[in-house]
């Protein structure tokens, strides 16, 4: 059995106070499902609180980005040494929002998942397609694109790392969802994707796009779905209390 993830992604939401008590929230839900392995992703800002506050708890915390250089003149850019600085254990690679708004390419963003992982960071690897791609049943070849690079660049010790999240474009943030069994099928197509590195049965390979506390336990019981990636409803302590609650 693998162990269920939720992992919240707060983009660009939050400030010192608001985030002290959706924190707090945090970490009641760790208490209350010490089962399911609970994550958060902060803006940069904000680590250092996510340090202090989790620090002595089983929440794991990190990034929604990291450089894909090591260091030096890149103006803004945030090296994966400086967020293992903050004790980082995860950090959101290849979102769909930073491979559009940013030009994030298959390749940068697979390099991105590495920097990570010398860091001694799990990358949640972000995968996805268009709402176009999906209705020209383009899905399993742009997912197997995004996939590809980083089968590349990462030896199979360092993919056992990564947590691949399944993030269809159309439905993050739009409250269209695929129907739960759809999206399993995608994430068994993804599992036959990891089988040649034999990790098919072992990777996180968890689910985003509108999952909220009324749809969440139907994805989290397909069986090639171990948790969710959550944005929107990641910021509401107890709607995030509820979603973890039907991941355990
Ligand atoms: C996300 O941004 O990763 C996400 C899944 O957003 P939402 O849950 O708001 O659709």
């Amino acid at each position: 059995m693998r162990p269920q993830w939720v992992i919240g992604n707060w983009k660009m939401n939050g400030g010192l106070a608001a985030n002290q008590a959706l924190l707090a929230g945090v970490l009641d839900a760790a208490r209350l499902v010490g089962s399911v392995r609970i994550g958060v992703s902060a803006p940069f800002p904000y680590l250092l609180q996510c340090q202090q506050m989790l620090g002595e708890s089983s929440v794991v915390w990190g990034a929604q980005d990291i450089s894909a250089e090591i260091g030096g003149a890149f103006t803004g850019e945030v090296s994966g040494a400086m967020l293992s600085d903050f004790d980082c254990g995860i950090v959101i690679v290849g979102h769909s929002e930073r491979r559009i708004y940013h030009g994030e390419s298959e390749g940068r963003v697979a390099e991105k998942a590495l920097r990570a992982v010398e860091n001694g960071m799990r990358p949640v690897f972000c995968i996805g397609e268009t709402q176009a791609q999906h209705d020209a049943g383009e899905t399993e070849a742009v997912l197997a694109r995004q996939l590809s690079p980083l089968f590349v660049l990462l030896n199979d010790t360092r993919l056992a790392m990564v947590i691949v999240a399944y993030e269809p474009v159309w439905a993050i943030g739009t409250g269209k969802t695929p129907t739960p069994e759809g999206a399993q099928a995608v994430h068994r197509f993804i599992r036959t994707q990891l089988a040649a590195h034999g990790l098919a049965d072992t990777l996180p390979v968890i689910y985003g796009g509108s999952v909220k506390p009324d749809n969440a336990a139907r994805f989290f019981a397909q069986p090639d779905i171990d948790g969710g990636l959550i944005g929107g409803a990641s910021l509401d302590a107890a709607e995030f209390l509820a979603i973890v609650k039907a991941a355990q």
